[in-house]
């Protein structure tokens, strides 16, 4: 990804060399993604149809969470807006004061997404649907796609394995990067993309790494894919077990599963053995166990190196956010990109934005386990963990009016906060006060309409099998 972009922006004097080892490997998952993703690629002139086409992909509309507040509990986080506000208000506020049927029925993409059903533009244009969307794809052949594209622009690929770092004695900053074979590769500026070991930033600058498994405490997955499901439904699953989650993924060519758990809470075996019993379909291989720590190193970028990806930090995938960081601090680092000189002021903006954006996620992820209900030791115990401040500010705020505000640019918005918040049981006191001023038949009535028209959009969708097949040509 990184090579890619830098590739497309930056002037054509620039040389980009990106080094990959073969026998090291990628993490090898990573397949639901959150909508920026679609903006990503068009800056890069990838195409939607061809992108899912090279990436056995799918669509997704949002995550649906089941068990997180009892064994048969469900609700979705849908993308997109939900509902249509009224003078100044967000529309939740005059839902919550009506509750006519349930949130969900009045976002297009939770409806489409229970219907298996999608299409870009539902055959109305003029009528408003804030109906956006993600993918689901293998993240393997994303890369390929990608690679092709940084080759076809100058970018030199380097097959090897880096074994030392070379530095500048005064300044600090990494001068070259030797291969095991003895070859150089000198360069002005580096991104470490080298994974959870963080090769770069973390061995070789030294930057800390902020350890946040207090509140999140899962620290191994086990992933597994299985057979292709269909019909393919346009929605990434999130099933709470005993000791965390099980993620489900629909791609065209199999289904992606995995088991993010705790191991203070179960052991391997125990987890090998919940993984496949919640799988729906046979396993297509073994499952293959990834250990983790939760957090961040604290400065992305340290000296002349800037972290991207595992190598900055890791967020469970709970709501599919890494490689969306992995694309935001790409944004950012063009932002500041810095030219002949780096400038310290640029830097530090570039972490202290770095900073914000992967606290704000990690709360919203916080949020998932602090508000569960469920009766196993390892959930208890999340109940407990003290909040982060802010968090705790924004549950509180909820709490006595239904009122979320989003912090300067977060990534996810109130509607998304809401849907987790209500979701996950977070119920409150009131709405505001304001949503008071329709009488109870005008409420009633633009209530009505808005879930007619979510209807209406819906039903007019071909299934997301059909758009997949008209889209990509092939549905294999
Ligand atoms: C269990 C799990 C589930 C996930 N699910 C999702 C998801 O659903 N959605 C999502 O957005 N993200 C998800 N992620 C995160 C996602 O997988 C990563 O963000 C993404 O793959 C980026 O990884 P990376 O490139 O930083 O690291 P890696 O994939 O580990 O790549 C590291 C690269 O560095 C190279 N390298 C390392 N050391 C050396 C060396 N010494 N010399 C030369 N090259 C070297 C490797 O060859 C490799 O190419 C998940 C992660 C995990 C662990």
């Amino acid at each position: 990804m990184a090579a890619a972009a830098l590739s497309r922006f930056l002037p054509a004097t620039s040389r980009v060399t990106l080094v990959e080892s073969d026998d090291i490997g990628t993490v090898g998952v990573g397949e639901a993604t959150i909508p920026q993703i679609r903006l990503f690629n068009s800056s890069l002139g990838v195409e939607e149809g061809a992108f899912l086409a090279t990436t056995q992909g799918t669509i997704k509309l949002g995550i649906e969470f089941v068990g997180w507040t009892g064994p048969d509990s469900r609700y979705t986080h849908a993308f997109g807006a939900i509902g249509r506000g009224l003078g100044l208000l967000p529309f939740h506020h005059y839902w919550l004061r009506q509750q006519t049927g349930s949130l969900w029925d009045y976002s297009v993409a939770a409806a489409a997404a229970k219907a298996g059903r999608f299409a870009p533009d539902p055959g109305r244009p003029e009528l408003p649907t804030g109906l956006t969307w993600a993918y689901q794809f293998d993240a393997g052949l994303y890369a390929g796609l990608l690679r092709g594209q940084a080759e076809a622009r100058r970018v030199t690929r380097v097959e090897g394995e880096v074994a030392t770092v070379t530095r500048d004695p005064l300044s600090g900053d990494v001068t070259a990067l030797v291969l095991n074979d003895g070859r150089q590769i000198a360069g002005d500026f580096f991104i470490d993309c080298s994974g959870f070991r963080g090769l770069l930033v973390g061995e070789a600058m030294g930057v800390p790494f902020d350890d946040w498994s207090r509140w999140l405490p899962c620290d191994r997955a086990l992933a597994v894919p299985s057979e292709a499901i269909r019909p393919i439904l346009p929605l990434t699953r999130a099933t709470a077990r005993t000791a965390g989650w099980q993620w489900r993924i629909p791609l065209r060519h199999r289904t992606g599963n995995g088991l993010v758990f705790c191991s203070a809470y179960l052991n391997e075996d125990a987890a090998t053995a919940e993984l496949l019993r919640g799988l729906d379909a046979p396993a297509l291989a073994e499952p293959r166990l990834l250990r983790f720590t939760t957090g961040r190193r604290t400065d992305a970028w340290a000296g002349n190196c800037v972290a991207l990806g595992l190598a900055s930090g890791f967020l469970e995938p709970l709501e599919s956010t890494s490689l969306h960081l992995v694309q935001s601090g790409i944004a950012r680092l063009l932002q500041f990109w810095p030219g002949e000189r780096i400038a310290p002021a640029d830097r530090d903006a570039f972490n202290r934005e770095t900073a914000r954006e992967w606290a704000s996620i990690r709360d919203f992820l916080v949020l998932h386990y602090h508000a569960n209900a469920r009766a196993e030791p390892f959930w208890q115990a999340c109940r407990a963990v003290p909040l982060p401040d802010q968090l705790a500010a924004k549950l509180d705020l909820f709490r006595a009016h239904g009122r979320i505000v989003r912090e300067g640019d977060e990534l996810f918005t109130e509607v998304g906060w809401l849907q987790v918040m209500l979701g996950q049981g977070v119920l409150p006191a009131s709405y505001h006060p304001l949503a008071d001023a329709p009488s109870a038949e005008d409420l009633a009535s633009f209530l009505d309409a808005q879930r007619r028209h979510v209807s209406a959009v819906v039903g007019r969708m071909p299934s997301h099998e059909q758009f997949l097949r008209t889209e990509t040509r092939d549905l294999s």
